[in-house]
């Protein structure tokens, strides 16, 4: 496995740091809880997708690309993150966002990571929920071509081979720091979406023959579906790495039981994972992504899926901008909050 065969671009602040959470390891009753701080990778307020995007931006740039295009649900951190290193990159960047919710609150349609978008200068358009989103990016690259632009079109969640690599990298980083704090990682557990993140961890524990055990707590699709999409990514991840040992089907774990009634709607659950760590640990969370997979990590600690001794990482992949598009879910909306 050698990622240097790669061209990446340094866009975030790399290592992110790995932290006790002693404070939740206490009032949960143990295992040992760690968190990955990938929320701190410092573009726009940081998130797993800086790490994709060093690698994504690096093969734009390459093929001389003049504007990115991407698409999300309308709260995308990934939308965000992608705008803000088209910025930094002097390209331009335009945004197709889809209404999975269909919330009407408008803090969710134009705060927290739209507002975000915009200040970026990133071009902003709407689909309704359900679109063929990768369809409406290729006729959208078509069109700006048309016009003389040379687009570079980035996957929702920027989940692809050359996106996932920024996780197989992130393995290799979190291994290394555990080691230098002779630390014994039992488990990682994250939260899993368009399943770039898991498929790079599943390939690069695989290529560093690790055997910490990954777990990942959908946000979407059913555990079926999750498990064979990261599988997919994974092999084709690790065929991009040119790995010879095949990626085994059951290094590919997901539970999918804390996703609620669909992408991006708020459970009890996610409400006290989010309400938890921001008062025990200090720590923000988001109500898609990494509140839904803490509230996953802290039902499975109740239910004594964890020994009290094992060390569990929390991969905390950022989000907490869309915390502005969700105050209600929080019951924090208006003066009486
Ligand atoms: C995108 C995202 C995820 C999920 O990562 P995937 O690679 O899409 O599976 C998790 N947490 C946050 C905050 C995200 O924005």
């Amino acid at each position: 496995m050698d990622l240097s065969l790669f061209p990446r671009i340094q866009l975030g602040h790399f290592p992110t740091p790995l932290e006790p959470m002693a404070n939740l390891t206490a009032v949960l009753g143990g295992p040992r809880l760690w968190v990955k701080r990938d929320d701190c990778t410092g573009l726009s307020s940081g998130g797993n997708k800086t790490r994709k995007l060093e690698y994504l931006m690096a093969e734009a740039i390459a093929a001389r690309a003049d504007v990115v295009i991407t698409q999300g649900a309308t709260q995308s951190n990934h939308a965000r993150q992608t705008a803000a290193a088209a910025a930094k990159l002097g390209m331009k960047c335009h945004i197709l966002l889809e209404d999975r919710t269909g919330s009407t609150d408008p803090d969710y349609t134009d705060n927290g990571n739209v507002l975000l978008n915009r200040l970026h200068g990133a071009t902003v358009e709407r689909r309704a929920g359900g679109t063929n989103m990768q369809q409406e990016m290729e006729q959208l690259a078509e069109r700006l071509k048309a016009d003389g632009a040379r687009p570079y079109v980035i996957p929702g969640g920027g989940s692809n081979p050359v996106g996932a690599l920024g996780y197989v990298s992130a393995a290799a980083e979190l291994v290394s720091q555990a080691a230098t704090l002779g630390l014994r990682i039992d488990h990682l557990v994250h939260a899993t979406g368009s399943a770039g993140t898991q498929a790079g961890l599943v390939a690069g524990l695989h290529g560093l023959n690790s055997d910490i055990k990954l777990l990942g707590i959908g946000t979407r699709a059913p555990k079926e579906k999750q498990e064979t999409m990261v599988y997919d990514l994974a092999c084709r991840t690790a065929e991009h790495l040119r790995m010879r040992a095949p990626v085994a089907r059951e290094s590919v774990v997901a539970n999918c039981d804390y996703v609620g009634a669909g992408y991006g709607i708020p459970t009890p659950g996610m409400q006290e994972a989010v309400e938890l760590l921001a008062r025990t640990e200090g720590l923000l969370l988001d109500p898609v992504y990494s509140g839904k997979g803490m509230a996953g990590l802290i039902d499975l600690i109740r239910k004594g899926h964890f020994k009290t001794t094992d060390n569990v990482v929390f991969l905390h992949t950022g989000g907490s901008v869309a915390l502005f598009g969700y105050a209600e879910a929080f019951g924090l909306k208006g003066p009486q909050g």
